[in-house]
């Protein structure tokens, strides 16, 4: 647990102005107030703009707290591609340059693998007319810190904008639709957030300052920009317009798919979404696009989308959706994230929190412990999904599956800011996992991802998954790995806990020791002895006239000696 962030120790700017009550950030539970004790700002009383006399507080529970041991690394790449706004409009070219494999980077670019073929990775996918949709809009790159620097911040335009020049310099784009893109409207924010939230984080300059904004107080940066929070950088020009098109374009995606326009989406979107609660932006996190997608969903098209599935493959977990969704058993929370016990940020989702309510069961969370030694990565992942993840999704049976597609547990995050090691591929390969549920009606939007290398690799390999197209092959040393001790006892743990809500998990639950490579042929071999079972079944019936009892006996034996 880091204790202090060097953030901190930087800026005892503003002077005095810590008195500030403590009251005034108070969260909705205590958990999370331990990493959000926003209401010591000085500034809770100031009228914005522009935030003055604030004070920064130790937050140890930061997102970016975790992130100073290996900042410097993450952000090499990062800042080299882009370190200023001034750079965004000349980094088309660049960036997409900027995200090929460095040297040793392990890819997993492999063309053909036996194993592969044998779990059926690499198999095209039939598609319907409707393509797949893109989101994207470059007025989400102008929510930038004031200190302009890129490396002090690792969710930074620079993020988007190779995504998207990957997604253009590798002809993919092109082969999209691209989404007419607009801003979510105060009524739509305000379907997750509270009216309070909504307009302070969601209108101009001009209008927030008749909204009581006593409730939230803003800190001052290190880097002398200003953050709700450390992480949670805030430009008084750009960010409400950003936050407000990141959602608007994940709401417009979503609608698209659910109407069968798109075959499938992928919103390449920021700030993110998937921290922001009801009344509480955090972990660069503003408006909960996610959530207000499968809200607004279920509100306009109630028949058509009963169920709605958010997948949330972040390696942090995704408080603000299951907050939003903890008593709605309408929308299953299914999210597979790092945990080690409460220690990683932001500490929520735990095995144990599987809602409330009729929404009781419908929250279920893959929690990783034991850190990164061995860092988890494909091995661990197809586990989770094939002996979890995808059975209750089977079960739940969505007309819409939602993803939280943060890409910070690839390759190449340092461990404070994930520490896993998950391959593009593998990516790829879940997205078509996911594609196979709710007639292939699926959206993916982006949350968090810092490197950016990993991070284009693997949108990549989502976009091309979702267009039908070969993607690359998961490691062969990754499918035959079993996975590693402390994420088997995860598995088993949620299995434990989940087997009262899903029974559907007891089946495959002895298996979770397996490599993806062993539990495949393991059940080949039990289907094999089911159809075996069931043909020797129907043999004394078919021979009733002419053999003995003694006989039709035998296939049982044999049975019972396997
Ligand atoms: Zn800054
Ligand atoms: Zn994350």
């Amino acid at each position: 647990r880091t204790s202090s962030s060097p953030l901190v120790h930087l800026s005892s700017i503003g002077g005095g102005g810590g008195g500030g009550s403590g009251s005034g950030g108070a969260h909705p539970t205590a958990q999370q107030s331990m990493f959000s004790d926003t209401g010591q700002g000085a500034g809770g009383d100031d009228d914005l703009p522009p935030p003055v006399n604030l004070t920064v507080q130790n937050r140890s529970r930061s997102l970016l707290s975790y992130t100073h041991e290996g900042l410097a690394a993450a952000m090499a790449s990062a800042s080299s591609s882009s370190s200023s706004p001034a750079a965004a409009g000349a980094l088309g070219g660049t960036a997409g340059a900027s995200c090929g494999s460095p040297p040793g980077m392990a890819l997993q670019l492999t063309t053909s693998s036996s194993a592969s073929a044998i779990i059926g990775a690499s198999r095209e996918q039939k598609l319907r007319p409707a393509t797949t949709g893109l989101a994207f809009d470059s007025l989400m790159l102008k929510h930038v810190c004031a200190c302009g620097d890129n490396a002090n911040h690792p969710e930074h335009s620079g993020r988007l904008q190779s995504i998207w020049a990957r997604l253009l310099g590798t002809g993919l784009a092109i082969r999209c639709d691209k989404l007419r893109s607009r801003k979510a409207t105060q009524e739509e924010l305000q379907t997750v957030h509270t009216e309070g939230h909504a307009l302070l984080f969601g209108t101009s300059q001009l209008n927030r300052q008749k909204v009581d904004t006593s409730r939230v107080s803003f800190v001052r940066l290190a880097c002398g920009g200003v953050g709700v929070d450390l992480d949670t950088t805030w430009n008084e020009h750009h960010t409400a317009a950003a936050a407000r098109m990141a959602a608007g374009c994940v709401i417009d995606l979503s609608y698209k798919v659910a109407r069968g326009e798109n075959r499938n989406g992928f919103a390449v979107v920021r700030p993110p979404g998937h921290h922001a609660e009801a009344d509480a932006a955090m972990g660069f996190c503003f408006f909960n696009s996610i959530a207000l997608a499968a809200r607004l969903l279920r509100h306009r098209m109630p028949h058509e989308m009963r169920r709605i599935l958010i997948v949330d493959w972040d390696v942090h977990h995704g408080n603000g959706t299951q907050q939003a969704f903890y008593d709605d058993a309408s929308v299953l929370y299914l999210s597979v994230h790092r945990h080690d016990d409460g220690n990683f940020f932001p500490g929520t989702g735990g095995p144990a929190e599987c809602g409330v309510g009729t929404g009781l069961g419908y929250n279920v969370n893959v929690a990783w412990s034991g850190g990164v030694n061995p860092p988890l990565g494909d091995a661990e992942y197809l586990a989770a999904f094939r002996t979890v993840v995808m059975p209750i999704a089977r079960d739940f049976a969505p007309d819409i599956v939602l993803v939280s597609a943060g890409f910070d547990a690839a390759v190449g995050h340092p461990a404070p800011l994930g520490g896993y090691v998950v391959s593009p591929a593998c990516f790829g390969h879940l997205t078509r996992e996911l594609m196979q549920l709710a007639n292939g009606k699926i959206v993916l939007a982006l949350e968090g991802g810092y490197d950016l290398p990993a991070i284009c690799d693997s949108a990549e390999e989502c976009v091309r998954a979702l267009l039908g197209e070969s993607t690359s092959s998961i490691a062969p040393s990754e499918l035959a790995r079993p996975p590693c001790q402390a994420a088997v006892e995860t598995l088993q743990k949620t299995i434990a806990i989940q087997v009262s809500h899903w029974p559907c998990v007891k089946r495959l639950a002895h298996t979770v020791g397996l490599s993806a490579l062993q539990a495949h042929s393991s059940e080949r071999e039990e289907s094999d002895t089911v159809t075996a079972m069931a043909g020797l079944s129907m043999q004394p019936l078919k021979r009733t006239s002419d053999v003995s009892c003694e006989d039709s006996e035998e296939p049982m034996d044999q049975d019972e000696s396997k």
